[in-house]
């Protein structure tokens, strides 16, 4: 029972219901945590992979939902396990001592922050510690971000639209673009970010918007990940333009945006390789891999 799902408000859609008595809301979490899959991780940005990989864990739920989702067996279906704040912390403290991962990636965390908390102080009690990486569609309150802190290192947030219009139509978000702005701004003054772009198709001018804001508004300094690895899945397969890929055209017109902005931190993919692995740009970042396991 925890006090933060009486009345949650912990995402921006604030549905203010009691998740304790058993109501769901948007995101439709209950009151306990439920994972879809965990373990390391080979295809993060080369910072957040880092040597042994980065440990992700992907909870069930989601409280962006997009009509072309890759992941909607657990983001829009629900698919995964339930599982107790003690064994989070088991699979937490296995990636941390066994598997040794750089860090916790958690993905899509937002619903269940005050007990990932809990997981943590288990861990922090027997010395056991790593960098938290908060990887979500960078829908959050900063409210929120601001009093779970703790559990952000590294902020890996999307910024996924530049009009509401386009994330209505989408994600059923009517604020996104300056929620989303927000929390890249708190992320920048009090994190590190990486601000992923996924460029969608008949939307690059979108993406070069969002690189114009983190440019012009945020920092040129701020790392940014341009990514190409679209593919029509889930409703989108029936939404045009989502029901196709995106073109090469398109893609390379949000990568040479980059330089035109002066956004020199970060990194692109090799459009159509294989495993999308990410090419660095500038010489500020550690290389690293991009295959994934
Ligand atoms: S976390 Fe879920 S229940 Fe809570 S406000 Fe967000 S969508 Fe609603």
């Amino acid at each position: 029972m925890k006090a933060e799902f009486a009345s949650c408000e912990l995402c921006p859609r604030r549905c203010r219901i009691d998740r304790n008595a058993g109501f769901r809301g948007f995101c439709g979490a209950g009151d306990g945590l439920r994972l879809f899959r965990w373990g390391p991780h080979f295809g993060e940005e080369p910072p957040v992979t880092g040597k042994n990989g980065s440990g992700c864990i992907f909870f069930s739920r989601c409280t962006l939902k997009c009509v072309y989702c890759q992941n909607s067996p657990w983001s829009w279906k629900g698919g995964g396990e339930d599982v107790t704040v003690a064994r989070l912390a088991e699979i937490m403290r296995d990636l941390a001592l066994k598997d040794k991962v750089s860090n916790w990636n958690l993905v899509s965390p937002t619903p269940y922050l005050p007990l990932i908390r809990e997981a943590k102080e288990i861990l922090a009690a027997e010395g056991v510690s790593l960098p938290f990486v908060w990887n979500s569609s960078g829908y959050e309150r900063t409210e929120i971000l601001e009093e779970y802190r703790d559990l952000c290192d590294i902020a890996l947030f999307d910024l996924r639209y530049s009009r509401n219009e386009t994330a209505m139509r989408y994600s059923s978000a009517k604020d996104y673009v300056e929620t989303a702005r927000r929390a890249v701004e708190w992320a920048w003054k009090n994190t590190k970010p990486i601000v992923r772009v996924l460029v969608l198709p008949g939307h690059a001018d979108e993406a070069i918007e969002s690189l114009a804001f983190i440019a012009n508004r945020v920092s040129r300094e701020v790392p940014v990940s341009v990514m190409c690895q679209y593919v029509p899945s889930f409703m989108a397969k029936t939404i045009p333009p989502l029901s196709r890929g995106v073109t090469e055209a398109e893609y390379h017109q949000v990568v040479e945006s980059l330089e035109l902005l002066g956004l020199e931190n970060g990194w692109t993919q090799g459009f159509g390789a294989a495993d999308a692995s990410n090419v660095m740009l500038g010489e500020n970042m550690e290389p690293g891999s991009g295959t994934i396991r």
